[in-house]
This record gives structure tokens, sequence and C-alpha cells, in this order.
């Protein structure tokens, strides 16, 4: 059967994380997968969470399944963390939501309910996006259209021809817009370009459905979830696929949450059984563990804090490496003028360097990131920042 099958190209990530371990260079640096480390180079498993796996450790009695939407501690705790206690949608009982298996299962299983409901939408993705929402959306058969974004030339968003193409959209499509920290670019909106989305959606009736991966990255918790309460108490329908793979660092747990705001009680309740009915054809119930560790932190007061704590240190130290990585390039006498990467927020910058540049980077100076000139802020330490400066000016010469 499976000769028919034939070898795909290599995943371009995964590609330059094995050339990354090859490379026998004392100094090399990895800028690529989009994991934070710390000054070390480590991933460290959050104090809080290892707070919360000794309770779990303790306490829990049985592996029994749990119940199809997953813990519902953690539901409220998300949907509160997201949409805040104020919440109109929450207040009003419009929410319908399901722990999902990563973000990458929220995205997925959004995108089968889009189609249960109306197999000819259209889902717009930002230009460029996250390289993964191609196939997550476009395998639930949905026609994928983008939107511009980004402009390489003045490293920074276009926003009116994002806008322009945003007036065109028919009731019924779907916007798919990310909550904060932009991947791959760091290109955030602004408030004010958040209240102009919010006119068009109403004007053009499309429907937001919103990626927050980052939350607590860019600017704070609260400021991350501008768009995200503007859109949710604004407009009677919005989609949330929400990850706790890099705030809360449990990335292999896949805890993630798919949340949709319906237009009253009873299409919420509605909403409700056909997502968990959707997650029931694909992987039956989600995996408890990560789940139950965030639904210890959230709704403990000592243990939020101390999360909330970790992520501010994790912001603000990848907001010092951006502030760090502009000064060595001025300092080593780059040409151009890079300080567009302190305006960027979250893990990722796009630096805007040519693919040829970066293939370059990468072959003299052992220096590994996407063709796209996405790096990983949190690559970044002490120890390789003028080195890593020092390669960019040669190659940008
Ligand atoms: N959306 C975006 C934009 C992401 O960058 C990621 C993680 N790389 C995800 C969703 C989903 O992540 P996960 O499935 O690991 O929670």
């Amino acid at each position: 059967m499976f000769e028919v099958l034939t070898p795909l190209a290599p995943d371009p990530i995964l590609g330059l994380s094995v050339a990354y371990n090859e490379d026998s260079h004392p100094q090399k640096i990895d800028l690529g997968v989009g994991v934070y480390k710390d000054e070390q180079g480590n991933t460290p498993i959050l104090k809080a969470v290892a707070k919360a796996q000794q309770k779990l450790l303790a306490s829990e009695k049985s592996k029994t399944y749990i119940s199809p939407q997953g813990h519902q501690g953690y539901i409220d705790g998300m949907l509160t963390l997201l949409l805040s206690n104020k919440s109109k949608a929450l207040l009003s009982n419009r929410v319908a939501a399901v722990q999902a298996p990563g973000g990458c299962g929220a995205l997925r299983i959004l995108a089968e309910l889009i189609a249960r409901a109306n197999k000819e939408a259209r889902v717009w993705v930002s230009d460029p996006t996250w390289a993964n929402h191609i196939p997550l959306i476009g395998s639930a058969g949905l026609a994928i259209e983008t939107y511009p974004y980004f402009d390489k030339d003045t490293a920074s968003i276009n926003f009116d021809a994002m806008i322009s193409t945003l007036r065109q959209c028919k009731k019924g499509d779907v916007v798919l817009l990310h909550g904060c920290c932009h991947n791959p670019t760091g290109a955030d909106l602004t408030n004010a370009q958040w209240d102009e989305v919010l006119q068009v959606a109403k004007e053009r009736e499309f429907l937001p459905f919103l990626d927050v991966a980052y939350l607590g990255f860019g600017d704070g918790l609260d400021e991350d979830a501008y768009g995200i309460r503007l859109l949710t108490d604004n407009l009677p329908e919005v989609l949330i696929a929400a990850s706790c793979s890099k705030n809360f660092g449990l990335y292999r747990e896949r805890v993630g949450l798919a949340a949709i705001v319906t237009r009253d009680t009873a299409s919420s309740r509605i909403v409700q059984g056909q997502i968990q009915s959707v997650a029931r054809g694909i992987y039956s119930m989600p995996p408890s563990y990560g789940g139950a560790l965030v639904d210890m932190i959230l709704n403990d007061e000592q243990l939020k804090h101390e999360w909330v704590t970790e992520v501010d240190e994790m912001r603000e130290r990848m907001k010092s490496l951006r502030a760090m990585l502009v000064d060595q390039l001025a300092a080593n006498g780059a040409d151009r003028d890079f300080s567009f990467v302190n305006k960027q927020k979250g893990m990722f910058s796009f630096l805007c360097i040519t693919p040829e540049q970066v293939r370059e980077i990468r072959a003299n100076h052992s220096v590994y990131f996407v063709e796209s000139s996405r790096v990983n802020i949190a690559g970044i330490n002490q120890s390789n920042v003028e080195a890593l400066a020092k390669a960019l000016v040669a190659v940008v010469k």
C-alpha cells in the first residue's frame, strides 16, 4: 500500500537542529527552534510548575479518563486569564471551551469546527504566518488566503494594506490573528490598530480566530490580552486557540485551550457538544497532566503569584537581550539600523536579512536560524551576543 507514497522534503526547522547538532564549532549559536532558553541555554521547568507537580503527585488517586472537555478548573482559569473576570462573554455564559492537546490541537479542532459549520469558509492568515497554521487549518479542508502583514523593507507592519484586504472579506470569512507576539515577525498591532480591526470585523462580519501562544511575553499578561478582550467584549462570535507551551514551559505535556465565544447561551451549549464531538473523532479525551498543573497554578494564589513572577522574568530577559543585540550591532559598526528589533515583541524577531545572508552566516559563522530571518531571541545570551553581532555585521556589509 505505502509504495505509492513519496518522500517529503525535511522540515526546515527540524533540519536546522540536526545541522546545528552536527556542527563542531565551539561557539556555534542556535536561534532556530522556538523554545525559551535561560542564560545557560537550558529550558528549565518553571518553579511554580515544579511545585504543582509535587502537589499533583501527592494528591492524584487515579489515572482514569478525565471528562471530555478537560479539567474544568483549567478551563475556567485559562478563560479568566485570557478574557478577564469582567468579560461580557463569560458573565453572560456565551463561551464554549475544551482543554486541547497543545495550541496545535486547539487550532486543529477549531478548524474542524469551522468546517462543520461552513465547509466553504475561507480562512485568512497573515503574510507571513507561523508555517504550521497552513497544515493545521488546511487539513480540515478549509481554503486559506493571505492578508498582507509585514513589510521587510520597512521592518514594520503594513497596516494600511492589511486593513484594505480585510475590508474585502465576506460575511462568514474567518481571519486568523496572532493575539500577541506575532510568530514569526515579532511585530504586533498597537491598541489603536486593534480598535480598527474591530471596526472592520463589525463592518464585514468576519469571524476573528485568535491564536494566543505567547501571552505574557510581550508587555505583560494583561497588556498582551488587549486585542483578545476587545474583540471578545464587542463581537458576537470569536474563536481562540491558546497554548501553555511557552508561558508555562509545558511544551511536551501538550496543554492548550480551544474556546469559542458564541451569540448566546443556547448556541454555546450546542457548540460545546460539537467541539467535544470533533475532539472525540480525533483523539477522544485530552491528556490530563499538564492541564491539571495549570489548574493548580491558576487557582492557587501563591502559586499563581510565583508563576506571574516567572513569566515577568522571562519577558524582561528577552527584552534585555533585544537591547543587548541592538547595542552590540551598533558598537560593531553595523551599516544598518537594527533598532526595530527593540520594538518587536515576544520570542521572535525578523532580522530582515536575505536568505543568502542567512545561509552565509550559517556556513561561515555557525549561527543557525531559518531563511526567513526569524531568530529565537531567547537563544541569545551574554556570552554569545558579541559573536552574533559581529557575524551579522560581517554578512550584512
Ligand atoms: N501558535 C503559534 C503561533 C505558535 O508559535 C505555536 C508554537 N510554536 C503554537 C501555536 C502551538 O504550540 P503548541 O502546540 O506547542 O502548544
